[in-house]
């Protein structure tokens, strides 16, 4: 055939050495067909393998297929590549128990001798068809291989079709359930998600935008997080028809995720928050109070003489200091802030966001800092202080002069002595 002829016409694969029925075949239909022939099975297998993505359809002599056809026809029912190119026998007389056996294995017709132009035309057609519509069904199969979810719902949030039926779904051990017809409220667990999955199809269908989020699942104690990709899908009158929506578990990545973003926001040798995350929280809190939110207080810490430990017992003993103060500053028995936030400031010294409190309060729980620190037992060093310093945001403040007075009063311990509270308001 030339190349021409390959773009105008489908290409069909016929096998058959029966050359009576073959020559009236193709002449039959050589103005809408090109053919690829052989009359040996195994030349037709290699054929196919070389040509299996132009070929829309294989004619196959029934004394042939009957006789030694019949791996050649789950052959190619099986395969992937070539599931949906129909196989249709062709015979030149009624059709035999082989012939029926040839069909039961995945042939999909049989065209019978006289042949008619346009019933065979039809019949080839419609074989085509047939095998394409069924292609759903296979790419369900082929779908199901990956761990994805892949799902259909109609434009009433009901599912059609879902490649898998996961654990955090309500199906029991019923062998027969099915997804089809029902919502995420009647299939899910939790109900929470289950309500915003369906609150956000309605979205998609108002709006006709795709969404994608994160959700988390608890099934037991087992802790899931799973990313969910949603897509509209149009008819042809241009209206919402359904949903197309893809599920992927992201639980590792997740975790992998916060594990990272916990150690971006924590200073390695307290496990206190870092310079970057503590100052980031008492800005957006005093931000949050100049706008009329609550009352926020700092608390600015040194340990006294701190050099000294270095000097005397070396690094490693001054490391066990400085993480002994941020045990303290952990400690909710001692900062009895409802909510607080403390962070390493740099070397020996700490800051301490104080929600909801006010200066006298934060006066009171710096002094208890103070106290524990100075009172803990810290052998074979001898028990170390520190000096701090207090203040409470004013709406008349920017941050630079919050940082300024916090700093100012903890310098004024110093001076004072060191082991000392100092409160500016
Ligand atoms: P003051 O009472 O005035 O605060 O005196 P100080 O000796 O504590 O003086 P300063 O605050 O200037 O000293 C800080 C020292 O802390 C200097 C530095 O070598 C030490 N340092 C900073 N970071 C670390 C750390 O991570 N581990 C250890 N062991 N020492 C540190
Ligand atoms: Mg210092
Ligand atoms: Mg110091």
């Amino acid at each position: 055939m030339n190349a021409s002829e390959q773009k105008k016409k489908r290409i069909i694969l016929f096998i058959s050495e029966n050359q009576r029925v073959s020559d009236e075949i193709r002449t039959l239909l050589a103005d809408k067909y090109c053919f690829y022939f052989t009359d040996r099975l195994d030349a037709g297998e290699s054929l196919l393998e070389l040509h299996y993505d132009k070929i829309s359809a294989i004619l196959l002599d029934s004394m042939l297929a009957a006789e030694k056809g019949t791996d050649f026809i789950s052959w190619v029912a099986d395969e992937p590549r070539f599931m949906f190119i129909p196989i249709i026998l062709t015979a030149s007389g009624i059709p035999m128990n082989e012939e029926i056996n040839c069909l039961s294995l995945g042939a999909v017709d049989i065209i019978v001798s006289p042949f008619h132009k346009k019933l065979t035309e039809l019949r080839i057609e419609n074989a085509i068809r047939l095998k394409d519509s069924a292609s759903f069904h296979e790419i369900a199969r082929m779908l199901r291989a990956l761990p994805s979810n892949i799902y259909l719902k109609d434009a009433d949030c009901r599912y059609i079709f879902a490649t898998h039926y996961w654990n955090h779904l309500n199906n029991g051990d019923d062998p027969d359930w099915t997804i089809r017809g029902k919502t995420d409220i009647d299939i899910r667990k939790n109900k929470g998600n289950a309500a915003s999955a369906m609150e956000s199809d309605r979205e998609i269908m108002k709006t006709g935008k795709g969404v994608s989020y994160i959700i988390e699942e608890q099934s037991g104690d087992k802790q899931e997080f799973f990313e969910v990709i949603k897509e509209p899908i149009w008819d042809k009158n241009n209206r919402i028809c359904g949903i197309v929506g893809l599920i992927n578990n992201v639980t590792e990545h997740e975790k992998l995720r916060s594990k990272l973003k916990l150690a971006a926001d924590t200073d390695g040798l307290t496990g206190l928050l870092n310079r970057r995350k503590i100052q980031s929280k008492i800005e957006k809190n005093f931000r949050k109070m100049k706008n009329g939110g609550d009352p926020v207080s700092v608390i600015m810490l040194d340990i006294d003489n701190f050099k000294n430990v270095n000097d005397t017992y070396g690094h490693k003993e001054g490391d066990r200091v400085i993480c002994t103060l941020a045990d303290v500053l952990r400690d909710r028995k001692i900062i009895s802030a409802k909510e607080y936030f403390a962070g390493r400031w740099g070397g020996e010294e700490f800051m301490v966001l104080l929600l909801n409190t006010e200066l006298t309060e934060a006066e009171r729980i710096a002094e208890k800092i103070r106290l524990t620190f100075g009172n803990t037992d810290l052998n074979p060093l001898p028990p170390q202080t520190v000096s701090l310093g207090v203040t409470q945001g004013k709406p008349s403040d920017t941050e630079i002069s919050m940082y300024t007075r916090v700093d100012e009063a903890l310098y004024d311990a110093k001076k004072s002595g060191k082991n000392i509270v100092r409160t500016i308001y």
